[in-house]
């Protein structure tokens, strides 16, 4: 038998992680690594010298699916043990078919699984006297934002869609969990939180809004209530993934009065009636141009930020026109456009008629020069305005920060200059003195 001694002397064993898709398949990645931290578990930089590879994967586009593929294909070649996880998990066969020799392949949020399928490759090293934990577990996002899960799956069944199908129905997390966490977070230095799940404003609707117990009270699993809440942390708050259903009206009022940032992201994904109905998208038949020109009525400095598919089946002339018109009418601040790509198992590849790849791609063109005149000319008005920026990342005397208009990764850049040396997580208050399409340049005051 191993005693003690010997246990400490063997150097930990090394995983090496690699993480794909989109921030609710970084929140598992995080729990995974924070299971296999607090296991003593080290993680390796290197593929090769590892003990074992994970990766979790996406597999929502094919384009997602190939990436995926190919991260396994290296991890295969560099070291050989090979674990694989997340979305794609849920088509083993597709993997098992190009890499027979894999340790094990599990679906999203599997994480017992994960955890047990690295037990049988390498067993983790004991230590009882090391807490390699901190309380607010491990981040893969840098130390000032955080993602914040409130549930897993979704009750809807877009048609070009196959999340439900990977993820299964909407769960949400009961209130003073999401709380719970958020606090810790915040405790640990966070400055952001990014609430992410596949549909926002359904939180609760699952457990009927069910109250559970924070800071001696009882707190809805609502989304306004969890809102509220979030809003007393004091730190700041950005809602992604958000449908404009009637109830999130009432949330603009705390994004107005502060408690949260002014920011929605909400992925209309189209305009016209027709194809938001084959769409099957959630608030369809929602009034959206009236409901955002109230929204900014109450909260003027809101910005919102949205994701479009144009050419998806049977999409007209007309309908892509009507688009356009939306989109100059609803002024959005930030906005992704996406040519249509079927998605394997998705209901929306037995529509018709195809529109050509040529056809998609001239659309996807206008409909994002279009945006940028738009964008240019929302970020022209924040010239000469003092705004507060959150810095992601600092040298010397310049810094790359963040406005609260402003999500990581997907929207801009604020680039400032400054006389006094900045460190990422500050948050500094910046004259902003130039815009082009999508970033601003400040000097911090
Ligand atoms: S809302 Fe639609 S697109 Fe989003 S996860 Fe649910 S089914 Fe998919």
């Amino acid at each position: 038998m191993q005693g003690p001694a010997e246990a400490a002397d063997k150097p930990a064993p090394r995983i090496s992680f690699v993480s794909l898709g989109c921030p609710k398949a970084l929140v598992d990645s995080e729990r995974i690594v924070t299971k296999l931290r607090a296991e003593g578990y080290e993680l390796s930089k290197r593929h090769d010298g590892a003990d074992v590879v994970i990766v979790n994967t996406c597999g929502f586009l094919d384009s997602a699916k190939a990436e995926s593929l190919g991260a396994i294909g290296e991890a295969m070649a560099q070291n050989g043990r090979v674990i694989v996880t997340g979305c794609m998990g849920a088509e083993p066969d597709s993997i098992r078919e190009r890499f027979p020799d894999v340790l094990s392949i599990t679906g999203p949020q599997q994480y017992e699984s994960v955890m047990d399928a690295v037990h049988r490759a390498v067993p983790p090293k004991h230590d009882p006297f090391l807490d390699l934990v901190p309380p607010q577990g491990l981040k893969l996002t840098p130390r000032h934002f955080s993602y914040l899960k409130i549930s897993e799956g979704c009750n809807h069944r877009c048609s070009f869609c196959i999340i439900p199908k990977l993820r299964g129905d909407l769960v949400s997390r009961p209130a003073a969990d999401v709380l719970r966490e958020a606090e810790k977070l915040a405790a640990a230095g966070v400055k952001e939180l990014l609430v992410v799940s596949q549909d926002t404003s359904a939180y609760g609707i699952d457990v009927r809004y069910a109250e559970s117990d924070w800071r001696g009270r009882a707190v809805k699993a609502r989304f306004f209530d969890l809102c509220e809440a979030l809003g007393e942390l004091g730190i700041w708050v950005r809602l992604h993934y958000v449908y404009p259903y009637p109830h999130v009206d009432d949330v603009i009022p705390l994004m107005r009065d502060g408690a949260i940032l002014p920011y929605l992201d909400i992925p209309f994904q189209h305009a016209s009636p027709e194809i938001l109905r084959a769409m099957k998208r959630p608030a369809h038949g929602e009034k959206t141009l009236e409901r955002i020109r109230r929204w900014r009525e109450i909260a003027p400095d809101l910005a919102i930020r949205s994701t479009f598919i144009v050419g998806f089946p049977g999409e007209t002339d007309a309908d892509f026109e009507m688009l356009l018109d939306w989109l100059r009418e609803a002024k959005l601040d930030r906005v992704g456009c996406f040519a249509f790509e079927p998605v394997r198992g998705a209901p929306a590849n037995d529509l018709g008629p195809i529109v050509p790849d040529v056809v998609k791609e001239q659309r996807r063109k206008r409909f994002m020069a279009v945006q940028a005149e738009i964008s240019r000319k929302r970020l022209a008005r924040k010239v000469g305005q003092r705004i507060p920026i959150l810095i992601d990342d600092a040298s010397g005397a310049v810094a790359r920060g963040r406005s609260k208009y402003d999500a990581p990764e997907i929207d801009g850049t604020v680039h400032v200059a400054s006389r006094r040396p900045l460190r990422q997580g500050d948050i500094v208050t910046v004259k902003i003195n130039r815009a082009d399409d999508h970033d601003l340049f400040g000097m911090a005051v």
